[in-house]
C-alpha cells in the first residue's frame, strides 16, 4: 500500500506534448552538416532544434501562402516534399557512425547536447557514442538525458563513463 502512495507521489508523467514528439534520424551530406552547424552557430541553437525551425517554417509556408500564390505554393511543396523524401530515403548504412574517441562530430555533438547520464540496464542494443563499443541488451551502461526531444538515443559505456 506505502510503495502505491509513494509512486503516485512520484516524478509527474511527461508532458502531453513531450511524450507526442517522435524522434526522426536521417543522414545529410557532409557539406550540408557543417552548413547546418554553421547556422545552427550563428541561430545559437543545437542542429535539430534548427532543422525542427526549418521543417516547421516549411510546411507553414505552405499553409499559410495557399490563397497568395499557387506558384509559391507548388514550389514550397515541392521543397517540402523533396525534404520529407530525402528524411524518408535516409539509409542508416551509407556512413558508419563514428565515435567521439575516433573524431565523429556528430557523437561529440550528441555528447555535448547530454545533460546527465543515467545507469540503467539495456534492452535496446546500441554503441557507446565514445568508444563505439556495443551496448549490449541486459548490460549495464548510462543512457544520456537531454531536454532536446529530437536527440537520438545516446549511450555511454561503463569504461567511458569512468573516464569522464
Ligand atoms: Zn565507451
Amino acid at each position: 500500500m506505502a510503495g502505491t502512495e509513494k509512486s503516485r507521489r512520484g516524478r509527474k508523467p511527461a508532458a502531453e506534448d513531450e511524450r507526442k514528439d517522435k524522434v526522426i534520424q536521417t543522414r545529410v551530406p557532409r557539406d550540408l552538416e557543417s552548413s547546418l552547424k554553421e547556422a545552427a552557430e550563428r541561430e545559437r541553437v543545437p542542429v535539430s532544434q534548427l532543422i525542427r525551425n526549418v521543417l516547421e517554417d516549411s510546411f507553414d509556408l505552405v499553409e499559410s501562402v495557399v490563397a497568395d500564390s499557387s506558384q509559391l505554393v507548388e514550389n514550397v511543396t515541392r521543397d517540402a516534399r523533396r525534404i520529407a523524401e530525402s528524411a524518408a530515403g535516409a539509409r542508416k548504412d551509407d556512413e558508419p557512425f563514428v565515435p567521439a574517441d575516433q573524431g565523429g562530430e556528430q557523437a561529440r555533438t550528441l555528447m555535448e547536447a547530454v545533460d546527465a547520464w543515467q545507469d540503467v540496464i539495456v534492452n535496446k542494443p546500441g554503441h557507446c557514442v565514445q568508444c563505439g563499443a556495443a551496448v549490449k541488451r541486459g548490460s549495464r551502461a548510462f543512457r544520456g538525458l537531454t531536454t532536446d526531444p529530437g536527440m537520438p538515443v545516446v549511450w555511454l559505456c561503463g569504461d567511458c563513463i569512468e573516464a569522464l
